[in-house]
């Protein structure tokens, strides 16, 4: 089934963005601010910003249990940089009060590749896809997954190859933006599986 109505998660980060790409793959695009909206998508895209800012306005927005039970229905969801935070079962450097869904079963580190001024783009090679252009902006940094999660992109920062595009059954994180590539080709992929 491919989806007809995708949510933008709308409370904070590149909303625009992730708008603009899925509205030129042609589905119905929903800005998701409240529980209602959340229930009449067919899956969900959670962008980049700033994690703790986003698990704050989830909380006071009444969507935080929701998606969470959204998720375990099966929901599709894509998180970016941010949203990967926020979808990840163990957040390295995360505030003492930091909360995250844990539905894919990896570690992430905030701002793992390095601070703002230490952003950079550089190329992914996307399985099922090819080559795309990474955007990396206070990137998290993968650095262990589980055995079931399934690995689309690795990226060498000069560290050894990191996972830089995940999927764990109807979970998906990036800890780049491929929002801000001009290019839908991961978008297309990630609903392309649903
Ligand atoms: N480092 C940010 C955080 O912890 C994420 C950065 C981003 O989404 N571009 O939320």
């Amino acid at each position: 089934m491919v989806a007809r109505r995708v949510g933008v998660l709308s409370l904070q980060g590149d909303v625009g963005e992730h708008v603009s790409v899925l509205e030129s793959l042609d589905v119905e695009v929903l800005k998701v601010r409240t529980p209602q909206q959340l229930a009449s998508v067919d899956a969900l895209v959670v962008p980049g910003g700033e994690s703790t800012t986003i698990a704050h306005l989830l909380v006071t927005s009444g969507l935080q249990d929701e998606l969470g039970a959204s998720i375990n229905d099966g929901l599709p969801v894509f998180g970016t940089c941010a949203g990967l935070i926020l979808l990840s079962a163990e957040v390295l450097d995360g505030r003492s009060d930091q909360w995250s869904y844990a539905a894919l079963a990896l570690s992430v580190r905030r701002n793992g590749y390095g601070r703002q001024i230490a952003s950079f783009e550089s190329p992914v090679e996307v399985r099922g896809v090819g080559e795309v252009a990474g955007v990396f902006i206070r990137a998290p940094k993968i650095e262990r997954c589980d055995d079931g999660v399934d690995v689309l992109a690795t990226y060498d920062h000069g560290d050894g190859a990191h996972p830089v595009l995940v999927r764990q059954g109807n979970v998906w994180g990036a800890s780049f933006h491929p929002e801000l590539a001009h290019d839908a080709r991961v978008h297309g992929l990630f609903l392309d599986s649903i």
